[in-house]
């Protein structure tokens, strides 16, 4: 390479070094665990649902509440001294594992079911709570079992488990892809669709403030709910401080607590 001047040569070794600056700062930001990242902001950036109640929802007050929500504010009291040291973002099923993945959020409570295929791409925590599919219909429905729902207009959410089931369950069903909960119910109410199918828990946030509507009694899956991580070895720091905080909170009966709070023995929604 020829340079035409000192000029230009001081130019290529400032703009060489400023390289080297900047890809050592990145290797160095690299090095450090989300665990210090999470310390120094002083909060957890968390991804929560906020149409999926009782886990988490907007309440008529206009504030963010549910059992995920009750559980972050337990971990951000062990990890960080204080409850209300987590700020949460809004995700839906379609986009909990992306918010993770592209660094939006720093971890994911949201209805989440641990299976291994998500576990390729995320990692989790230990089980926090167990719910199932089910099917809601109208009062008057005729649909019974599962295999009813062949021919018939089926809401799921789009990136739930139970839409992925429903193709096993009914493979003729119609299926109706929704981004949120809100949205799926909405098809059930009008009549645009003759079935929901989602986890139990959910169903029950919607049969608790809404008349003319069941939950069948089959369960066609178990559905462990998990704290979602960012597979990453800089995570892993901050995967084990939130897991000890969460066995803490199953053992000193914390989780119980929460779990009494939003849910009764019969699996309905409690009224807060
Ligand atoms: N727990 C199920 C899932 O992870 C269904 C509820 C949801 O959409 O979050 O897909």
């Amino acid at each position: 390479m020829k340079f035409k001047s000192i000029k230009s040569v001081l130019t290529a070794i400032s703009i060489i070094s400023i390289c080297f600056a900047l890809s050592a700062c990145g290797a160095k930001k690299q090095e450090k665990d989300l665990l210090e990242i999470v310390k120094e902001k002083g909060k957890i950036t968390a991804g929560v649902k906020y149409d999926s109640k009782p886990f988490g929802f907007i309440d008529t007050d206009q504030s963010l509440k549910g059992f995920d929500i009750d559980l972050l504010k337990e971990i951000a009291k062990r990890m960080l001294g204080d409850q209300n040291a987590v700020e949460f973002k809004q995700v839906t099923s379609s986009n909990r594992i992306f918010s993770l993945t592209s660094g939006g959020v720093d971890l994911v409570a949201a209805t989440m079911t641990i299976t291994p295929k998500r576990a390729q791409i995320i990692d989790f925590s230990s089980v926090y709570f167990v719910a199932g599919q089910a099917i809601m219909v109208s009062e008057a429905s005729s649909i019974r079992v599962a295999k009813d729902l062949n021919e018939k207009k089926v809401a799921v959410v789009l990136g739930s488990t139970s839409e992925r089931n429903l193709r096993t369950l009914a493979p003729k069903a119609i299926i109706q892809g929704f981004r949120t909960y809100t949205d799926a119910f909405s098809a059930l109410k009008s009549g645009r669709a003759d079935a929901l199918t989602t986890d139990d828990t959910i169903i029950t946030g919607f049969l608790y403030e809404n008349t003319g509507f069941k939950m069948l009694e089959g369960r066609y899956t178990k559905e462990p709910y998990g704290i979602g991580f960012r597979k990453d070895e800089n995570t892993l720091l901050f995967q084990k401080a939130v897991n000890i905080a969460l066995d803490e909170i199953k053992s000193d009966g914390t989780l119980e607590r929460i779990s009494k709070k939003w849910i009764h023995e019969s699996g309905a929604t409690l009224k807060q």
